[in-house]
């Protein structure tokens, strides 16, 4: 049995919050190689944490959104008792730090949060409400150093493992033919619809790629299927809708086979980006100074209309000029720039 001390990182439950969470961890190795770390992360999340080299275990628990669990974690606090040194718990929910307070690990390290005093012990100031939001990446690392020492290093970006005869058994099992060049096309964005570029847009690119000899695939959850079936249509079958027909780590592995993404501010484009596939990423309601896509292969395009970024989840104002006005002939000229293609 290994006697490597061990760590316990208590994951976010989102999708791109959980691979800006990659530095925090590259970070920790880096000042103890020793040190062992394990992840407890939601089924929805975990697929991520098994392709980083860095995270040795992940436990999935599937604590429904919304309901406390207080057994379950109490369970699973008692099965992790004298098992870590340390826990950094990521999320900033009360109910996030039980485990390892159940667990009576000795050092429990993260945000003020939610009034988190006693349940964790070495606790970092909630950043200032007016002040400049740092980088998700930022403000996760942030915790593997003391709450008093500011963090000025450069980070490293997210990088998933990849494993091209994954991406081609994903390509057969889905009907594609190994060799055909894919492009993703990401519509969804769990937030809410103000971060969505329309299913139209989506659409005219999809045929617009066709007619260039790729592939148009499109990927998301199983409350993406209502857009993934709209952008098919629209593009009268060029695009192949493979919204909820995929795993999560499916998903991952045909982006990993793809030769772009174009994805709304959301999980998959966190993903893209620590594949290091090219993409051009769509921001609308969101700031890409929040939350980049963490690639040199990756494009931003965002307009910066008066009033983003909003953050809401559905345009206050109705317009939706911060996506509407990006039309998809501005789209196709950036992927252009950004693969070589002719278009
Ligand atoms: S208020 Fe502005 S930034 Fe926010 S969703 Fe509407 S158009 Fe976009």
């Amino acid at each position: 049995m290994s006697s490597s001390p061990r760590l316990l990182v208590v994951a976010p439950n989102w999708l791109g919050d959980s691979l800006m969470a990659q530095p925090l961890l590259t970070r920790l190795k880096a000042k103890a190689s020793r040190v062992a770390i394990d992840v407890l992360a939601v089924p929805a999340v975990a697929p991520v944490f098994r392709r980083m080299p860095e995270v040795e275990q992940v436990y999935e628990a599937d604590f429904r959104h919304g309901r406390f669990g207080l057994a379950e974690r109490w369970q699973l606090g008692r099965k992790f008792s004298g098992r870590y040194a340390q826990a950094i718990i990521l999320p900033n929910s009360w109910k996030s730090a039980l485990v390892p307070f159940f667990a009576s690990i000795d050092l429990r390290i993260g945000y003020v949060g939610e009034s988190r005093y006693g349940l964790l012990n070495l606790l970092h100031p909630n950043p200032k409400k007016n002040a400049p939001r740092p980088s998700m990446a930022r403000f996760y690392t942030q915790l593997s150093e003391a709450p008093a020492k500011t963090l000025t290093e450069e980070l490293p970006q997210p990088r998933l493992i990849a494993d091209p005869v994954r991406s081609i058994a994903a390509k057969v099992t889905l009907g594609l033919k190994p060799a055909e060049r894919l492009v993703a096309l990401c519509p969804g964005a769990e937030y809410g619809p103000a971060k969505r570029w329309p299913a139209e847009y989506f659409a005219t690119v999809a045929s617009k790629l066709k007619a260039m000899g790729a592939t148009p695939i499109v990927l998301g959850t199983q409350a993406d299927v209502p857009t993934g079936l709209t952008i098919e249509q629209l593009s009268h079958g060029a695009a192949l809708n493979l919204c909820g027909k995929t795993t999560l780590d499916q998903a991952i592995d045909l982006i990993a086979g793809s030769s772009a993404v174009i994805t709304n501010d959301s999980g998959l484009m966190h993903v893209a980006a620590a594949l290091d596939i090219p993409q051009v990423a769509l921001f609308g309601s969101s700031s890409p100074e929040h939350t980049p896509p963490l690639s040199e292969a990756a494009r931003v395009i965002y307009l910066a209309v008066d009033c983003s970024p909003c953050y809401q989840r559905i345009c206050p104002l109705g317009h939706f000029k911060c996506m509407r006005e990006l039309t998809p002939e501005r789209v196709l000229e950036d992927y252009a720039q950004l693969t070589g293609a002719a278009v």
